[in-house]
């Protein structure tokens, strides 16, 4: 089975959403007027309950198939934006220099309205459909804030399923993996304080700068010497900042940098190591380290039972040969890990094709994934709450 045919003639009305968010976007929370816009069509389409102002700015609707009672599945996209000035060179390109959609997110949450206006017409399942759209999903852990504002309790959610395009990968065709998909994204800052002196006098300082230097080399050996090969993960210092003149010893030297796993081990061990190396390596060197590290959005932890199935899904749309089940991780971070961490689900790859790279100032979202997208979610639903 292809596209289903509805689906097929939804595409131009459904591009013109997308393209009417596209030229509008907002960022984190401040997703006021997509989330109105979302919210109106919501409720134009029929659906049983429309909330907002779930984790400030999400939405969810509720769809209750026609044959009765059965299990509650969520479906989930994102709104946001990026603070980036769109080079697309689009027609619909961003209104608002410094803010554009530049992850697609406005595709995904296209797709999602146009699978809630298929299904409310049709209706053809058991149980009910959640359509969940969420804010700050770039960096401000929206999926967590919707979560803890009570959604998936309040509506009773068994499972939940998400989805992001991915350029590159041909249009109408769809990537997954079991397990760790996304990576856990954590954030260290590293203080080295020593004590600062004239340059020329060097005994009389405790150096914070040849400290830190050898703080930086020494944290590679986490990757290189402390962690099974065959186990991802990375471990960057992004920047170092100390001293003003080249005639003084700096007091102090400040390191940032990020951690990404797809384990959590992996990530107690780099959290760990990292803290034990900086200190030791500080004090080795006459000097002291603060360690601050942040733990981002975990791990995309994909549910093997949820993940074949979401690729039998794939399959019923795009043919078996255009489903990728084992797709390589990728090292960036998505929060609906958050979701995957308290239902069981899975979290797929849709084609955006032959398009600038996400976070790209020149990316669009293809208009030509759309149809494959909306029958994604419908058949998910109508194969998931089969009657
Ligand atoms: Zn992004
Ligand atoms: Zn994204």
């Amino acid at each position: 089975m292809p596209v289903l045919n509805r689906a097929a003639e939804m595409q131009e009305t459904v591009a013109g959403w997308r393209r009417h968010i596209h030229e509008n976007p907002e960022l984190l929370y401040d997703v006021h007027e997509t989330a109105a816009f979302v919210a109106d069509k919501l409720k134009s389409f029929g659906c049983d309950t429309v909330e907002t102002g779930i984790g400030r700015t999400g939405v969810v609707g509720i769809i209750k198939g026609k044959h009765g009672d059965g299990p509650v599945v969520g479906f989930r996209a994102d709104m946001d934006a990026l603070p980036i000035f769109e080079t697309s060179g689009k027609e619909w390109a961003s209104k608002t220099p410094g803010k554009a959609h530049s992850c697609g997110h406005d595709g995904h949450t296209a797709m999602l309205l146009g699978a809630a206006q298929y299904l409310a017409e049709t209706r053809n399942f058991k149980g009910s459909v959640a359509v969940i759209f969420q804010p700050a999903e770039e960096g401000g852990a929206g999926a967590l804030a919707m979560i803890n504002d009570g959604f998936m309790d309040k509506y009773a959610i068994n499972q939940v399923y998400g989805m992001h395009n991915e350029p590159k990968l041909p249009v109408g065709e769809f990537a997954t993996r079991k397990g760790g998909v996304m990576a856990a994204a954590d954030t260290f800052e590293i203080t080295v304080n020593g004590r600062g002196s004239h340059a020329a006098q060097p005994h009389r300082s405790i150096d914070p700068v040849v400290a830190s230097a050898h703080i930086i080399i020494a944290l590679q050996s986490i990757v290189s010497r402390e962690t099974d090969p065959l186990k991802s993960l990375v471990v960057t210092v992004a920047t170092t900042h100390g001293g003003e003149a080249s005639n003084v010893i700096a007091d102090f030297v400040k390191l940032t940098g990020t951690v990404r796993t797809l384990l959590p081990e992996t990530r107690d061990l780099a959290e760990k190591r990292l803290t034990e190396i900086a200190q030791g390596t500080a004090i080795a060197h006459g000097a002291t380290a603060e360690v601050n590290y942040r733990r981002g959005y975990p791990v995309t932890f994909n549910h093997d039972a949820e993940t074949d199935f979401a690729a039998s899904v794939a399959a019923k749309v795009a043919g078996e040969r255009a489903v990728d089940t084992g797709m390589a991780p990728h090292m960036g971070a998505e929060d609906f890990s958050y979701m995957l961490e308290k239902r069981p689900g899975a979290f797929i790859f849709i084609g955006n094709g032959d398009t600038a790279n996400l976070h790209n100032a020149a990316y669009d979202f293809n208009d030509e994934a759309l149809p494959y997208g909306i029958s994604y979610w419908v058949t998910l639903a109508e194969t998931s709450l089969a009657v």
